[in-house]
């Protein structure tokens, strides 16, 4: 296999490589969560290893702490500790590569110093039990986001992909969002629903983030966010991290993954029959049988360039101060062409043939989000006091 960095002009290779590249979500948790996965060694699957983040000129990722929200209770709190402690060791047993950062001036430091960022998010509201002090606890452990909801309503937050039972956020869901603030925890919008998403904008002091999310302007996913919620996003100095996930990308895969509802019954069913309850084994082996499917005719194929449209579309409604990367590595399945981190070299030698200022595409890489982390940290400054 090329290299794909390779294959990427000299001055694109100049530009990306002396940027500070960051990747606002990705799912690789459940693979250290694996015994015997090591981090440290170059993989034939999966998207994200260290040499492969080398490749790809990574400098920041946040590893991503997830259980499906059928998890509850001091169940998820639990698990959560496991990950959290996971990522942890990860980085422990990794320093010559990986630093656990917090800030956007460790970030910054990280980089100057050629190592790669670690930080973390945490993927669903129902993780914290609905108490304020677990999710102190987690800021505590280094969690500088947390997505309000998965794909499941939790106990005060509406998703984009259940049924309303909220109307957005309860009172102690605004609780959560005014404590996020106070903890600098970006407020992730990202699976919610679009009420959830304005009731979180109107409440949050400081701007907020989607972390893994893509336009449905062109592709019509609930997931994904409409024109007007990227507007009032960016209105208040928000970021959209563009996910590459091929059903929230294509509205022709979208198409086809609602009118074959037995494909996908047939896939979930040999899913199961390969990996039973392993989530890591579910998302590997899921990958496998989709691009099987693809193969086969069954589904469209959907090519990485469609990341590149739907950043410029982003861009072109609320400009490239507002818009970022947040792959879905390790947790979805990735169009041809952009399957590992390896391969990210080739979005910016994308931005730099359409045209984009290099300072625009630094900002896209990565500067947007240390943008909004700082005024997040400031945020959290004023408010130190508050009650
Ligand atoms: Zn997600």
């Amino acid at each position: 296999m090329s290299k794909p960095s390779d294959e990427i002009s000299p001055r694109a290779k100049k530009l990306h490589f002396s940027s500070i590249v960051i990747d606002t979500h990705d799912d690789t948790t459940q693979r250290l969560l694996a015994p015997g996965f090591d981090i440290g060694v170059r993989h034939t699957d999966g998207s994200i290893d260290i040499p492969r983040m080398r490749e790809g000129g990574l400098g920041a990722i946040f590893f991503s702490i997830w259980m499906s929200g059928t998890v509850t209770g001091p169940e998820a709190v639990k698990r959560s500790l496991d990950q959290f402690d996971a990522v942890r060791e990860m980085v422990r047993t990794h320093a010559k590569d990986l630093v656990l950062c917090t800030t956007a001036t460790e970030i910054r430091r990280a980089h100057a110093d050629g190592k790669i960022a670690v930080l973390i998010g945490v993927e669903g509201g129902h993780m914290i039990d609905s108490d304020l002090a677990v999710l102190r606890s987690y800021a505590a452990l280094g969690a500088r986001y947390m997505t309000l909801t998965h794909y499941l309503n939790d106990e005060w937050a509406d998703s984009s992909t259940d049924k309303p039972a909220h109307n957005g956020l309860t009172d102690f869901g605004k609780e959560v969002v005014r404590e996020m603030n106070r903890q600098g925890m970006m407020v992730d919008i990202s699976h919610v629903s679009d009420k959830t998403f304005y009731d979180a904008l109107a409440i949050s002091q400081a701007p907020i983030i989607a972390s893994h999310s893509s336009c449905r302007a062109l592709c019509d996913h609930p997931r994904d966010m409409t024109d007007d919620m990227i507007k009032a996003l960016a209105s208040k100095g928000g970021v959209i991290h563009i996910n590459y996930y091929m059903g929230f990308l294509s509205q022709e895969y979208r198409d086809a993954m609602k009118s074959n509802s037995e494909l996908d019954k047939q896939m979930q069913a040999e899913i199961e029959k390969r990996c039973g309850k392993n989530e890591d084994c579910q998302l590997r082996e899921g990958d496998n049988l989709v691009r099987e499917a693809v193969a086969a005719g069954k589904l469209p194929r959907v090519e990485w360039e469609a990341i590149i449209q739907h950043i410029d579309h982003a861009v072109k409604l609320v400009g490239a101060d507002h818009v970022g990367l947040g792959s879905d590595f390790d947790g979805a399945n990735m169009p041809y062409g952009m399957e590992d981190v390896s391969m990210i070299p080739k979005i910016t030698d994308a931005l730099l043939k359409k045209g984009y200022s290099e300072a625009d595409i630094r900002k896209i890489l990565g500067e947007n989000t240390l943008r909004v982390m700082e005024q997040v940290e400031a945020t959290a400054k004023s408010l130190a006091q508050s009650k």
